[in-house]
């Protein structure tokens, strides 16, 4: 019994923090998670196969999406007495390096599953 190297990641491989097809394994491309992540699910490049977002990682990337903003337009407003319209540009600028990070924490699933119940 022999185990065929091609069965196995490279170490590399596996730090990537790309969401991998929880189907097939195939790494997706960042593209492609992001309209996961605004369709709710998305068929795998590869095989096909729809994957959701995992209700976990799903509450994570709302999090880290929603969370910095919040804190700092509430300390803008209430220490600083700044307005509506500079946060309003902040956040213009703060929504695509926000959906620039998204794609790593996510993680995915072969079924839709409910929120705090991943399914692995
Ligand atoms: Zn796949």
């Amino acid at each position: 019994m022999s185990v065929s190297p091609a069965s196995r990641k490279p170490d590399k491989e596996r730090k990537k923090p790309m969401p991998t097809c929880q189907n097939c394994g195939f790494k997706w491309s960042w593209k492609d998670t992001m309209k996961l992540n605004f369709k709710g699910k998305w068929p795998c490049a590869n095989c096909g196969r729809e994957q959701y977002v995992s209700g976990k990682s799903s509450f994570w990337g709302s999090l880290l999406f929603s969370m910095p903003f919040v804190f700092l337009m509430n300390y803008l407003r209430l220490s600083h007495g700044v307005g509506w319209l500079p946060i309003i540009l902040l956040f213009i600028v703060y929504l695509p390096v926000a959906s620039l990070l998204m794609p790593f924490v996510f993680k995915l699933s072969n079924a839709k599953n409910r929120f705090g119940k991943p399914i692995e």
